[in-house]
């Protein structure tokens, strides 16, 4: 096994001495048989969380009521889940509840892709009674059971096959694609913050093209906030693993469109609201300025990847990303801070001048001209620079 499973596979044995079953499952087995990076690793168990709990010394308690708990053992976590099956879905957005089984193949059944329901032990040996294996192999999306009942259990499945595909390249089963087309209604009742999770991801796959295609052949798009009203928008867009800035570029190719009106479709968090309104200034100011001192000393480096992106899909401009660097290695300060002067010198400099606002605008103005026009960060050339530029007080 590899090295990411030998840990846990450690966790499986002690629960197996302790009379219950453990597995691998989900997307970390799937991703082992199809040779892709493993990034976690989820472990299923016939015991309960209590019983977890009186296993290991130290369990942190994360979902119990969807028996889900974190055990910690060697300085490393590991999220075991115990078998369950679902309840109804009346409202189409949750389980109204969850039951605790103590047979893997009930667990496995409840999953929604053949690829997905795939048991794994500590040696290795596959237990896969809906041959998941076989349509990874044919690189195929299909529904453990009837897709039209799987789908109205829970319509996000529609949007996870698509993101599945996006991020694997796989194709969409004959039988679960006419299902999606028939139950993609669903989707407007559920909870958006569970769609705009799978949109995420699904922007992000490096088959996103044809994720798309299905998109509009399904005609999904009119059940994605945003994209229903301007589906063409998303053939234009390349793959990218954040929504900010396919906010942004929404946003700055419709005038109609506004970074809020996205953030609010998908009920986004403000950090990923600033994000996309920060890429929609820099944008701006590129069309204006260009890429000076100024543009990237005021966007954060963590930016300027989606900004690149953004002024490709908008512009076919490439930008060396190398350039911006070269320019930031380059700037005198990187932040207020690095001034060498402050409030206290102006006001002990000008000591004539009550107290106002004219300090943080002459701040402002040194910080801009330290920046982009080669005045000395030195506080007798800064003085100097001051008596040639103070506005005269009136
Ligand atoms: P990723 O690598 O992106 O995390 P994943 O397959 O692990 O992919 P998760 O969303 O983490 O996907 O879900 C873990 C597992 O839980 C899935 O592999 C699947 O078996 C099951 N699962 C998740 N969501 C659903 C759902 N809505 N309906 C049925 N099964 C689900
Ligand atoms: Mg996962």
């Amino acid at each position: 096994l590899p090295t990411v499973f030998q840990k846990a596979a450690k966790v499986i044995s002690i629960i197996e001495e302790n009379q219950y079953e453990a597995y691998f499952v989900g997307g970390c087995v799937r991703d082992y048989i199809i040779g892709r990076p493993i990034h976690d690793v989820d472990i299923a168990s016939s015991a309960l969380p209590s019983e977890i709990q009186n296993i290991f010394p130290k369990v942190i308690p994360v979902g119990l009521e969807h028996g889900t708990v974190i055990v910690r053992y060697e300085q490393e976590s590991f999220e075991v889940t115990t078998y369950r099956t679902e309840g109804v879905y009346t409202d189409h957005r949750r389980p109204d509840e969850v039951y605790f089984v103590r047979n893997i193949e009930e667990d496995l059944k409840r999953r929604d892709f053949t690829m997905n329901a795939i048991a794994m032990d500590a040696k290795g040996e596959m237990l896969d009674p809906f041959y998941g294996r076989e349509d990874i192999v044919s690189e195929r999306i299909q529904t453990v059971g009837d897709a039209a009942e799987r789908f109205k259990e829970d319509a996000l499945r529609i949007i996870r096959a698509l993101r599945f595909s996006s991020q694997l390249g796989f194709s969409i089963e004959g039988h679960t694609k006419k299902a999606m087309k028939h139950y993609k209604g669903l989707i407007d009742k559920l909870a958006v913050e569970r769609l705009t999770v799978e949109l995420e991801k699904l922007c992000a796959g490096s088959f996103f093209k044809k994720a798309v295609d299905y998109i509009f052949e399904l005609e999904i798009y009119h059940h994605l906030p945003i994209f229903n009203d301007e589906p063409l928008l998303l053939k234009e867009l390349e793959p990218v693993a954040s929504l900010a800035p396919v906010f942004a570029f929404v946003a700055l190719k419709r005038s109609s469109i506004t970074v809020t009106d996205c953030i609010k479709a998908y009920k986004c968090s403000n950090q990923l609201k600033q994000q996309a309104s920060n890429l929609v200034d820099a944008y701006h100011h590129y069309k204006k300025d260009g890429i000076n001192a100024w543009f990237v000393y005021q966007w954060p480096r963590d930016h300027w990847d989606h900004f690149t992106y953004l002024v490709k899909q908008i512009d076919k401009d490439i930008i060396d990303i190398k350039e911006i660097y070269s320019i930031y290695e380059g700037l005198p300060i990187l932040s207020k801070k690095d001034l060498c002067v402050n409030g206290h010198d102006l006001m002990r400099w000008f000591p004539e001048r009550p107290k106002g606002k004219w300090i943080k605008e002459l701040l402002d103005q040194i910080e801009y001209h330290i920046v982009i026009s080669g005045l000395a960060n030195e506080k007798s050339k800064i003085k100097e620079w001051i008596q040639w530029n103070l506005p005269v007080q009136d």
